[in-house]
């Protein structure tokens, strides 16, 4: 195992001797926590279920960006090389009655269909940004790749995992021995709960992999079966293995993915190549607006961007890993709100450990105290992402600094490795941007007189200015370097 000095700053590079390291990740696959065994040495193939642009991301898919956003830093930090691929679903997904969620989408804003995705996708990338979510390596778009997809479909046809019936081709789901493995459900249960139900298949629980597209729409493509569009579930397969070959590592999704639409995957995806479409199986839980479900019919859908500008994308970022991955979040005013004031102490505690002067003497238990939180987080990181635990690690150790502050005992070196910490640990969680606005000129003329009558002497002047500053909502506060001030509402 490393020393905990091989990461004393957030520049060095990657260390790939970090990947000793044993991951462990609950695989959907199996039910149980499992190493994490990547196909090559250092490297990691990781494929999550990306958006269908058909309107503006809501805070159910953020939760899962952000958890696997979470996972792809964490991987790098440890030192992989790791090629994170995440589809654009722009054509083929439709609604449960069997409408395109993209042309309804379009002929609601009045737009062409390409024009409309071209938008939409535009957003999702802003999105992205806005919540601070890195890019993923790839983000292919999948009515950029339906020769790809034409030609596993010819391939599943000709192995005789497919057939055609009158324009639509559909995946022979008895043919496939492993159907149902993934959610561990028998293949006569899963059939019944299939929603779709289109010309004429062999059984009921076939699904399409191509669709004949009716003259008058806007998005289709030529193929073997005639003028069509592929199905959903056949892009993710197509492009996962076009970019990340196999098998991949880590495949993620929000956990209403694992019927039918990571099923249906792994029977195209193993039906055609023959090998194993993926090893690791990563499911997030729902997130929950004031213990309901979120859906468009109750009326509590909540967009990604108005949440990140009402609640600010650290306390978003921050709430929605405050909790496992594989439990459900509910998210209510309270909730947030206690998110957005924890993640504020974070932020003002990384100040305060570049800005206060001290003049003590090196103390060692504050350097033993930052070993101890980075191993900590590293063994929390390490078992199945347990980002609560992680976070509990950086507590201990504010808190243990912030005594040792009080009584004296830190030197400017020790504030200096913990701030050097929290920069690391931030490459991970992604919660300690400044978004501190500049100070309104009037605020700043009331803090600077406000110190000017505290070193007169003068306290009930400047607490009467104190109140006035509260009442415009900035707080302030007084310390050996000066007065510091922050939004308080
Ligand atoms: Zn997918």
């Amino acid at each position: 195992m490393r020393s905990p000095a091989e990461r004393q700053t957030w520049v060095r590079l990657p260390v790939p001797a970090h990947v000793d390291l044993m991951i462990k990740i609950t695989n959907t696959a199996t039910g149980k926590k499992e190493d994490f065994k990547p196909r090559e040495e250092g490297h990691v193939y990781m494929y999550v279920c990306g958006p269908t642009v058909y309107g503006p991301m809501h805070i159910g898919n953020v939760r899962t960006f952000v958890t696997f956003d979470v996972i792809y830093r964490y991987f790098k930090w440890k030192g992989f090389d790791v090629k994170y691929v995440q589809n654009i679903t722009d054509v083929g997904h439709l609604t449960d009655v069997g409408q395109d969620k993209i042309i309804n989408g379009a002929k609601k804003m009045g737009m062409g269909v390409f024009e409309f995705v071209d938008l939409m996708t535009k957003n999702y990338f802003e999105d992205l940004k806005l919540l601070n979510i890195e890019k993923p390596d790839v983000s292919p778009r999948a009515s950029e790749h339906v020769p790809d997809m034409i030609g596993v479909i010819k391939k599943l046809i000709e192995k005789g995992y497919a057939y055609e019936s009158n324009g639509y081709v559909y995946y022979d789901i008895s043919k496939f021995d492993n159907y149902g493995k993934l959610s561990r459900q028998n293949p006569e249960y899963l059939e019944k709960q299939r929603k779709d139900s289109h010309g004429d298949k062999k059984h009921e629980g076939d699904f399409v992999l191509w669709f004949p597209a009716p003259d008058d729409y806007p998005m289709k493509w030529d193929s073997p079966w005639g003028k069509g569009f592929p199905g959903w579930h056949i892009e993710c397969s197509t492009m996962s293995s076009k970019y990340l070959g196999f098998p991949l590592d880590i495949h993620g999704g929000g956990k209403d993915l694992i019927f039918p639409h990571h099923e249906d995957e792994i029977a195209q995806a193993e039906g055609a190549s023959g090998k194993k479409f993926c090893n690791h199986w990563i499911h997030t839980e729902f997130i929950l607006i004031n213990n309901e479900k979120m859906s468009k019919s109750l009326g509590n859908v909540i967009t990604a961007r108005d949440a990140a500008k009402k609640y600010g994308k650290n306390a978003l970022r921050y709430f929605l890993i405050s909790s496992n991955y594989r439990n459900e979040i509910n998210l209510t005013e309270e909730s947030i709100e206690c998110a957005k004031k924890t993640v504020e102490r974070l932020i003002d505690f990384v100040d305060k450990m570049k800005e206060l002067k001290v003049n003590s003497e090196y103390n060692q238990q504050i350097k033993e105290g930052v070993e101890r939180a980075k191993n900590k987080f590293e063994e929390s990181m390490d078992d199945d992402f347990n980002t609560p635990m992680a976070l509990a690690a950086v507590f201990d150790l504010m808190n243990d600094v912030n005594k040792a502050i009080d009584e004296n005992k830190v030197s400017k070196e020790n504030l200096t490795e913990v701030y050097d910490f929290m920069i690391d640990i931030d490459r991970v969680l992604g919660v300690l941007q400044h978004e501190k606005e500049e100070l309104p000129r009037d605020i700043l003329e009331l803090i600077v007189k406000r110190e000017t009558l505290r070193k007169l002497a003068n306290f009930d002047a400047a607490d009467e200015i104190r109140k006035q500053l509260t009442d415009k909502g900035y707080g302030v506060e007084d310390g050996p370097n000066g007065p510091r001030w922050k939004k308080v509402k």
